[in-house]
């Protein structure tokens, strides 16, 4: 499998908790390198932009606020199929149907607040790592 790069957020209920290490820990023990990282606070506008595809969606209002509430770390991160192997090692979505193990089952608080994102496919990777990060700051 080819390496890939892929966009990581570690969202408000979890840098809140200071897990940002015992995230990055799973993801070095899994064989993924954070080759880029930066600890920022989103604006209304930028949560808006970023979760824009959700934009319809009920949740769309509380995400955003939540997204909002506090710092997050935005991360690249790299290794052999990096996008699917993230989406194993966070879990699902909702905590609650999270495989034992995974972020999301160990630090998750709820379905909203689940401590990480993820991108789902190579080609939003490309267009998420893009929204937070220049080609000079990524440092394979
Ligand atoms: N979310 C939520 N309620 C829901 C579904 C999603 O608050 O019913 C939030 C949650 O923080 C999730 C994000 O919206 O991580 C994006 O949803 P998506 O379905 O893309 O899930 P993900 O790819 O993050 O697992």
């Amino acid at each position: 499998m080819a390496i890939e790069h892929t966009l990581s957020i570690i969202k408000p209920d979890a840098t809140r908790r200071n897990l940002t290490g015992a995230i990055n820990a799973k993801f070095e023990a899994a064989g993924l390198r954070i080759v880029a990282q930066k600890r920022i606070h989103l604006t209304k506008a930028q949560a808006e932009t970023f979760y824009g595809v959700h934009k319809e969606r009920p949740f769309f209002g509380g995400l955003v606020t939540f997204m909002t509430s506090g710092p997050v770390v935005a991360q690249v991160l790299e290794g052999e199929g990096a996008v699917a192997k993230n989406r194993e090692i966070m879990g699902a979505t909702d905590p609650k149907k999270a495989a034992a193990g995974t972020i999301r089952a160990e630090f998750a608080e709820d379905i909203e607040a689940n401590s990480v994102h993820g991108s789902d496919a190579a080609d939003t990777a490309a267009h998420e790592i893009a929204f937070f990060f220049a080609g000079i700051e990524i440092v394979g």
